[in-house]
């Protein structure tokens, strides 16, 4: 499951996951939780050798129940810090690096080796999974999408959202490693004008079809 943020991707692969009583892996958790040690550790994040240099040190560990997915890093629970603004307005720049790119994208893999998985993210079908059984590209508009992550979010405004979301798009979908961009055999799905219930049902007619 890929596509930007705000369209849908984490309750709907949540939701799909629990309805197939399969296991469900966040890639973005796991982009976050590397950011959020970089933080931590002081690298200098503008410096992109910098950040590449200690990519492969923090150890990363992710749950996979739809009900409770979980995230720890050397231990630590960081389900909560990982949402905050500082590591959202960072994660994109982090990911951006290819080294950090290419210790999660083994970590993902090892984890779907595992057994049968929903998995978001912006290069699962492309880079991730490319032989995945089913592959799906959401999409919202920007004002449905900046509207759904205000409602989650205190003390922010959809044009704080907008502008936000719009700057992580265009990182995500303009760097070199793995841009975001639709995957071959991916179906294409806009969720502007669809309950979270109906995006749900058309993503379970896939994948019985
Ligand atoms: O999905 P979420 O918004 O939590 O992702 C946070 C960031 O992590 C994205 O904006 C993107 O920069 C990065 N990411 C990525 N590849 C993925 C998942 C997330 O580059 N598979």
């Amino acid at each position: 499951m890929d596509g930007p943020s705000g369209s849908g991707k984490s309750s709907v692969s949540r939701g799909v996951a629990r309805a197939l009583g399969l296991r469900y892996l966040d890639t973005g958790a796991m982009y976050r939780a590397m950011t959020w040690w970089m933080l931590q550790q002081g690298v200098d994040l503008t410096d992109p050798a910098a950040v590449a240099a200690r990519a492969g040190e923090p150890e990363i560990t992710c749950g996979t129940d739809p009900d409770g997915p979980s995230i720890q890093v050397g231990g630590v629970d960081v389900a909560g810090p990982i949402r905050e603004a500082e590591v959202t307005g960072a994660v994109s720049v982090v990911a951006a690096v290819p080294e950090v790119r290419a210790r999660l994208v083994q970590l993902q893999r090892e984890i779907i080796g595992a057994g049968d998985i929903v998995v978001e993210g912006r290069d699962i079908g492309t880079v991730v999974a490319p032989d995945a059984a089913v592959k799906v590209y959401l999409t919202a508009s920007a004002e449905a999408r900046a509207l759904r992550r205000t409602a989650e979010l205190a003390g922010t405004t959809v044009e704080a959202q907008q502008a936000a979301m719009a700057r992580r798009d265009t990182l995500d979908s303009t760097r070199k490693a793995d841009p975001l961009s639709m995957a071959d055999g991916a179906v294409e799905l806009d969720t502007t004008p669809l309950t979270l219930e109906e995006v749900i049902g058309e993503v379970l007619s896939l994948v019985k079809e």
